[in-house]
């Protein structure tokens, strides 16, 4: 029996730690407020989540070329970006107890959600970069700042790719990597750190194409939360109106998901316009337009870009698969993850250690073809299913003494909790592997 609860921030933030998904930063030193570690689990998967994206962007319109570009970036390109001079928050602390807020996160006039007074600094602009030297000498030319978004890597090295490539517009340039944002408050466990990963594409268009394209990628970037599995009951769209638009975009929309906590941004689709190619040409004084052999003029292009949090992403995952049910009068925690998400795939069980070395050849014949499997020895196998439905495994294989007489194993699917016999020859194919 199915129950369809909510899971609170709170269990999700426990199953994290208790199974080895996420742990805090430093966490013998007391942990990093808003960064956060990944352990096994949550590693493998961030890694299929970067794979199952990249693939997700395939377009019949045009080629997808990656880049990783450097985290640290010279002031220069954060001048052209608008960040050094735009990337603030608004920053106020309580004089009474001096816990600092964001001021626009607050109503300042019901007084300190701490403390109760009602004694405020002004309101400063707090700069969001994380601010460095390279090298031994602190000058204007050293200056670096660790990157907050990644898009600007993307189109500083526009002509680089653009020449290295052999390809025409319209194209697009992915990246997976971190940036880094000086959160006054990070809050919500993984939903906004300071320290975060982001899976950005920018498409590369002609001028009048940009609005159509921004549609095209409006449906493609929807599918692709289909394809993963998320309920889509708990995604929505919401358009930005003119006075929520940020400066260099000319149409933006976010995808949203239904969280706990409400619904919030999982991904950002933007049309930018020429906005940063023309930045950057102006900036670095290097001329980013392109040349149309058709009608021999030249243009800066346009671009789409499409943005998600992978951090996000996860929380996300995390939040929709997690379930609970009634097996036998007991209540089991179960992940309904997608299969491709799954961190690990099968899990082999043999029924008693006698069987062990039986059973360790049919897991060691799915772990040479790369498929992320474990070995399970300790506890009842009830107990070994509950820890495998925990994290999502979508099928457990049961070695038990039959076995050595037929050649057959037990299956077990996690959502329904079937078993069934497979002869070990055929399990490959059953399995879809
Ligand atoms: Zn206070």
């Amino acid at each position: 029996m199915a129950t369809d609860i909510v899971p609170s921030l709170e269990t999700i933030v426990s199953l994290c730690k208790r199974r080895g998904f996420v742990y805090p930063s430093a966490d013998i030193y007391g942990g990093l407020n808003g960064v956060y570690d990944f352990g096994h689990l949550g590693t493998l998967i961030k890694q299929n989540l970067r794979t199952l994206w990249i693939h997700s962007l395939n377009s019949p319109r045009g080629e997808i070329v990656q880049i990783e570009g450097a985290l640290l970036g010279p002031e220069a390109v954060w001048k052209a970006s608008g960040h050094v001079d735009g990337f603030h928050d608004p920053m106020v602390d309580c004089k009474a107890c001096k816990k600092r807020y964001r001021a626009d996160e607050l109503d300042l006039k019901k007084g300190c959600p701490s403390c109760g007074n009602n004694d405020w600094t002004e309101i400063r602009q707090f700069n969001m970069m994380f601010k460095t030297q390279l090298g031994a000498s602190e000058s204007a030319a050293t200056l670096s700042y660790l990157r907050p978004e990644t898009a600007q890597a993307i189109f500083t090295n526009f002509k680089n790719v653009l020449s290295t490539n052999r390809i025409k517009i319209p194209f697009g340039i992915a990246q997976m990597g971190k940036a880094f944002r000086n959160e006054i408050t990070p809050k919500q466990f993984l939903f906004r750190m300071r320290e975060f990963e982001q899976m950005e594409m920018q498409w590369f268009c002609k001028p009048d194409q940009a609005a159509p394209e921004f549609e095209n990628w409006v449906q493609q970037r929807l599918s692709f939360y289909e394809m993963i599995g998320i309920n889509l009951n708990k995604i929505r769209t919401h358009n930005h109106s003119k006075d929520e638009l940020a400066h260099y975009a000319a149409a933006a929309l976010d995808i949203q998901y239904e969280f706990p906590f409400g619904w919030k941004e999982l991904e950002g689709i933007h049309n930018r316009s020429d906005f940063d190619l023309s930045q950057h040409t102006k900036h670095s004084g290097k001329d980013l337009a392109v040349f149309d052999e058709v009608t021999k003029t030249s243009y800066t292009p346009h671009v789409v870009e499409c943005s998600v949090g992978l951090d996000r992403l996860f929380l996300t995952v995390l939040f929709d698969a997690y379930h609970e049910d009634t097996i036998d009068g007991e209540t089991r925690i179960v992940l309904k993850l997608h299969p491709a998400i799954a961190p690990i795939k099968l899990a082999f069980l043999p029924l008693t250690q006698k069987l062990n070395e039986q059973t360790y050849k049919v897991y060691e014949f799915f772990t040479q073809k790369g498929i992320a499997c474990q070995f399970d020895t300790t506890g009842s196998i009830g107990k070994r299913y509950r820890r495998q439905d925990e994290i999502g495994t979508p099928f457990c294989i049961t070695y038990d003494f039959d076995s050595l007489e037929d050649g057959c194993v037990t299956v077990r699917n996690r959502d329904t909790t079937k078993q069934e016999r497979v002869q070990i020859e055929d399990l490959a194919q059953y399995l879809g592997f």
